[in-house]
């Protein structure tokens, strides 16, 4: 991406969106499957506050064919920009919902034998994967309940077209978490094999999302569900196994409102946490937490980038307005732009960073950001 900032045309605050870093994601994570394994973009919550409509646009142009999506509603608006992908919808689908899973030629994860019945029931010809509960304990049919796996099979209406699990603890390099996410697949691939056994065709199968790619290359499903890795982050900064070379995809900006000086012992915003000790340079700035910035960053290590230094967040972030002590950023006026994710310069401040501030993980933070941001995308096709 360009350190280059251009101010004021996206308006108050903005987010800046890199297609370009996302083919780069997507070629880098290619590189690292095994050529039978296809990658099942997972594209939930708006892509990760990503924008779904234009970041799917770009898959398919990258060759991408298969999507998933938290939500039928989600599916049902995917499609229309996806008209020949599969979208698989995670989550669990009500049975009222079924017609919307039919006519957007959806499929499915059935949760279990129950909600498979369910569905069924609708009278809908469905395409279902059906999750088994590993150890995750979330959604899925536990191993142990092989009837029910069985069963799901059984319902006439669904055709089942695939098996996934979902790993609990993939990001961990503990060796009792390694032991446990190795026990999880063994226990996924026993309950494959014998469904292939009794004679059914399993399908698709699939276990990992991008915590799993990083830590367990070894593992060899037919598709991977990365989602935070395409948007070129960590969950948080950590160590993983397989080293990446992945570009953040998003950058997050706002324009400064106001500049002035602060006399040693005046105090900053509500509740007055901040007391400056002696004069500074003071820079509100149009973004506050109504537009994702978390307000758990108020003195915890919230930063800016401002004329290519690095700048503290000072006082309690407020919904639409924070501030920042531009001290040393040399001459910042009215007009100039603060960065709160990515570069100026050079300077960087990546969404791991904030996530840290912030107590949270970076996928908590992105698909958090944009309500009321206007997004702004790059792209040069090549
Ligand atoms: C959200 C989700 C993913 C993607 O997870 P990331 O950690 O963002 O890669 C994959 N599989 C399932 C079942 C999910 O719910």
């Amino acid at each position: 991406m360009s350190s280059e900032v251009i101010p004021s045309e996206h308006g108050r605050a903005w987010i800046e969106i890199d297609l370009d870093a996302l083919a780069h994601n997507i070629a880098d994570i290619r590189s690292r499957t095994p050529d039978n394994c296809e990658i099942m973009a997972v594209i939930k919550a708006n892509a990760y506050g990503h924008g779904a409509e234009r970041i799917a646009k770009r898959l398919v142009g990258e060759g991408i064919s298969t999507f998933a999506v938290a939500t039928v509603t989600e599916g049902v608006e995917l499609r229309s920009c996806v008209p020949d992908g599969d979208i698989l919808i995670l989550g669990c689908t009500l049975p009222k919902d079924a017609g919307s899973l039919y006519d957007n030629n959806l499929i499915q994860l059935v949760a279990d034998g129950a909600h498979a019945k369910a569905l069924d029931a609708t009278g809908y010809k469905l395409r279902v994967h059906i999750a088994v509960d590993t150890g995750m304990h979330r959604l899925g049919v536990e191993p142990a309940n092989f009837a029910g796996i069985e069963g799901i099979f059984k319902c006439g209406n669904l055709t089942v077209e695939g098996v996934a699990t979902h790993l609990a603890s993939p990001d961990s390099l503990d060796e009792s978490d390694i032991c446990f996410t190795r026990a999880q697949m063994e226990s996924f691939y026993a309950v494959v094999r014998k469904l292939k056994d009794r004679g059914y065709n399993t399908g698709k199968l699939h276990a990992q999302s991008s915590y799993g790619i990083y830590n367990y290359p070894d593992l060899a499903c037919d598709y991977i569900r990365p989602g935070i890795m395409l948007f070129g982050v960590h969950s948080q900064a950590d160590d993983t196994i397989i080293k990446t070379n992945l570009e953040p995809v998003l950058s997050l900006r706002a324009v400064i409102a106001q500049v002035r000086r602060i006399e040693a012992g005046e105090s900053v915003s509500y509740g007055r946490l901040y007391t400056a000790d002696e004069p500074i340079m003071l820079a509100t700035v149009g973004i506050g937490y109504a537009d994702g910035i978390p307000r758990q960053m108020t003195n915890n290590g919230g930063m800016s980038i401002v004329n290519g230094c690095k700048v503290p967040i000072i006082g309690r972030i407020c919904m639409d307005l924070l501030m920042l002590d531009v001290t040393g950023a040399g001459l910042v006026k009215a007009g100039d732009v603060a960065t709160f994710i990515g570069t100026d310069g050079d300077e960087e401040i990546r969404c791991e960073e904030v996530a840290a501030a912030a107590g949270t993980i970076t996928n908590d933070i992105l698909c958090r950001l944009g309500v009321r941001l206007p997004r702004s995308y790059l792209e040069n096709i090549n």
